[in-house]
């Protein structure tokens, strides 16, 4: 699962039921009336300035921020949050000769191997970071950690040359008595902490909707209003609707639009049934449904697609979470960097200066996350990515 679309899609989807989504836009405050929770300061960090919005509950649903938003209310947490690093791998396809995916059992967690598209990912390790939490570094230390376990049931080793791409996330963990990360609890936790504020915490991604319907049945609780029995369980994310049936159309389709057949398969595996907007696209310009140069499993249409539909602000988005390109090519999305940058360009009418701005952040970046991970532990590897800060910073 992409968890980058995913969580796009899901933004997507509230919003087309009358939610309104700000993205790059951090709680600065909490507003207050005594002791109730009354609303939220919001920074616009793209377009400046400062808002207040005031709301009858707040939800505060931080992941691994919630212990510095809870101490923006000033009250002593009931619980804590903590992060755990996990890092992956991408290797090319050819690299593990083999028909299915692995889990193997490590001293500490789970090791597995799973197909993602033309490659493989390779995951993970799970340890305790306090550092920059927007960007968690992977070093030396967790690569070959990765690649001595795999190994070990490989018949031909991989190096440090097979490695196309590497990321690393955080996990909120609710806190707990134990020390080693990977023994605390991924349950979550809802709490009224003050009135008008709602705290759900720890968690997985695969029980969001659970995490969500407990939030919002507490948000709810707070309200002097009856509110209709949530329905989330059968509500389903927007691109859903309709795909059964494109997918049956796809060969139609293909001779209708030009493209070749896999092509639009690929589109409907990432976009549902709103792959028939990119398809739009490419109607009115053709050009649109060539491939990325550097990068050719995307069409230059689902650039331009992020940058107006999808929220996309910056290249980085694109190329890192928008689209994979980013860790499923060994030139990390350099190659493709400028061409992406000018299809974003007129849907958000930047000039040749900024268009230079974006790819020379996305280079630092890139080479910023490569030093970190020829740095031999989380201390160095964070200090390494901290070389490139934010294009715009949060
Ligand atoms: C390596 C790895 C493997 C995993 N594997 C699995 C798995 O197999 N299955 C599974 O279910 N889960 C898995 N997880 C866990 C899952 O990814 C997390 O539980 C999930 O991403 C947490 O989401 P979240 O929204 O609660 O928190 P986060 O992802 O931490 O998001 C918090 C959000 O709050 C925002 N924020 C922070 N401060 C502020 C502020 N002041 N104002 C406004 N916004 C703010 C941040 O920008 C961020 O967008 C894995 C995690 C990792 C790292």
């Amino acid at each position: 699962m992409d968890d980058a679309r995913y969580v796009a899609t899901l933004v997507r989807t509230a919003v087309a039921y009358g939610a309104q989504a700000a993205n790059r836009a951090p709680v600065t405050g909490f507003l207050r009336e005594g002791e109730r929770v009354v609303g939220a300061r919001v920074q616009d960090v793209e377009g400046g300035g400062e808002y207040e919005v005031r709301a009858k509950q707040v939800v505060n649903a931080t992941g691994v921020w919630t212990d510095d938003t809870q101490a923006m209310v000033g009250e002593r947490g009931q619980f804590h949050v903590r992060a755990s690093k996990g890092i992956h791998l991408v290797v090319p396809r050819d690299r593990i000769h083999s028909t299915t995916g692995l889990i193997l059992r490590t001293e500490k967690s789970v090791l597995f191997v799973i197909p993602w598209g033309r490659h493989w990912i390779i995951g993970t390790t799970d340890t305790e970071w306090d550092l920059d939490k927007a960007h968690p570094a992977a070093s030396s230390a967790d690569i070959d950690y990765l690649l001595e376990h795999v190994n070990s049931v490989l018949a031909v080793p991989l190096t440090r040359d097979d490695v196309e791409g590497v990321y690393a996330g955080l996990r909120p963990l609710l806190a707990g008595e134990s020390d080693a990360t990977s023994k605390l609890s991924r349950e979550h936790t809802v709490a009224h902490t003050v009135p008008g504020l709602v705290v759900v915490a720890g968690g997985k991604y695969t029980t969001y909707r659970v995490m969500a319907k407990d939030a919002v049945d507490a948000a709810v609780h707070g309200l002097d209003m009856r509110v209709a029995e949530c329905v989330t369980e059968e509500v389903p994310l927007l691109g859903a609707e309709g795909y059964p049936a494109l997918w049956n159309a796809r060969a139609r389709i293909a001779a209708r639009t030009g493209l070749h057949v896999v092509r639009v398969e690929h589109l409907l595996n990432r976009y549902g049934a709103m792959a028939e907007e990119l398809l739009e696209l490419i109607v009115d310009d053709p050009s649109l449904g060539k491939p990325l140069p550097a990068a050719d499993d995307y069409l230059r249409a689902e650039i331009a697609y992020a940058a107006s539909h999808e929220g996309a602000r910056h290249l980085d988005d694109v190329l890192t979470r928008r689209t994979r390109i980013s860790i499923e090519t060994f030139d990390r999305g350099t190659r493709s960097a400028r061409d992406a940058a000018e299809l974003m360009a007129p849907v958000l009418g930047w000039d040749k200066d900024q268009i230079e701005r974006e790819v020379q952040h996305y280079e630092k970046r890139v080479e910023a996350e490569r030093e970190s991970q020829r740095q031999p532990d989380d201390l160095t590897a964070d200090a390494a990515r901290l070389g490139a800060p934010d294009i715009v910073p949060l």
